[in-house]
């Protein structure tokens, strides 16, 4: 089943003597329960066409199907409706609220989504058990390490159950140890629970577990290995 399709998608920043073409005439097809890696080097397009992909940003031409609906034009706020229900987002900034709780930064996406206090607190805690850090839900985030705090980050994304992950060089601020079991926890919920992911990486070892591997340049896809 397709989860994504991209049709020719151009996203052009700045004006006049100052654009700059950052994807151009992009391309592709995402299936449910894939993994999809996008790779390529510094500045080749990639964290833009992952913002494209998530809904953060808009392309200037081309379009975005999710689930079969065309959503290139849809309101912000139905926008941001889709992107807190179906999808979960892992940074390599972590981008946690460094002085709130480790439960206040899980539960962040259902506050957004007005789910009540007590059941918040339920699910904050389910998902902090699945990236085995239940026993830190009171913690300042700022007191974690930067593995504990990726972890919180998945443990935030996967609160919503959503059907896709996004992840952008989640491995990035990380050692090799610790980045492996953050995508040891990426991959179980991939294979256990179908989420379908979407990483960006220059992690070759990270991109060769993925189903797929897209490669980018200047703007473009130049490759896929599959
Ligand atoms: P990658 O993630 O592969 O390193 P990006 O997608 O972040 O690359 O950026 C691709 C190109 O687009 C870069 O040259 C970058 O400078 C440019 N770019 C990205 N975002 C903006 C923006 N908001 N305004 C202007 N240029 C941008
Ligand atoms: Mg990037």
């Amino acid at each position: 089943m397709t989860l994504m399709e991209v049709k020719n998608v151009q996203r052009v920043f700045g004006k006049g003597e100052s654009e700059f073409i950052a994807l151009n005439d992009v391309s592709l097809t995402i299936e449910k329960g894939e993994s999809v890696a996008i790779i390529g080097k510094s500045g080749s397009g990639k964290s833009t066409l992952m913002h494209i992909l998530a809904l953060l940003d808009r392309p200037t031409k081309g379009k975005i199907i999710l689930d079969g609906k065309d959503v290139t034009q849809i309101k912000e706020k139905q926008l941001n409706h889709v992107r807190n229900q179906q999808f979960g987002f892992v940074f390599k900034q972590f981008f946690m609220n460094a002085k709130d709780s480790v439960l206040d930064n899980v539960t962040l996406p259902l506050k957004i989504s007005s789910v009540p206090a007590k059941r918040r607190k339920e699910l904050a805690m389910k998902a902090l058990q699945q990236v085995d850090l239940a026993e830190k839900a009171k913690s300042k985030a700022n007191d974690l390490s930067g593995g504990q705090k990726q972890r919180v980050c998945v443990a935030r994304a996967i609160i919503n159950q959503p059907q896709v992950i996004f992840a952008d060089e989640p491995t990035g601020n990380l050692d090799s140890t610790t980045g492996e079991r953050i995508e040891n926890l990426l991959f179980d919920l991939n294979q256990s629970q179908g989420i379908t992911l979407i990483i960006v990486t220059h992690d070759e070892d990270l991109a060769a577990r993925c189903d797929r591997k897209i490669r980018m340049r200047d703007g473009k896809i130049i490759e896929e290995v599959k």
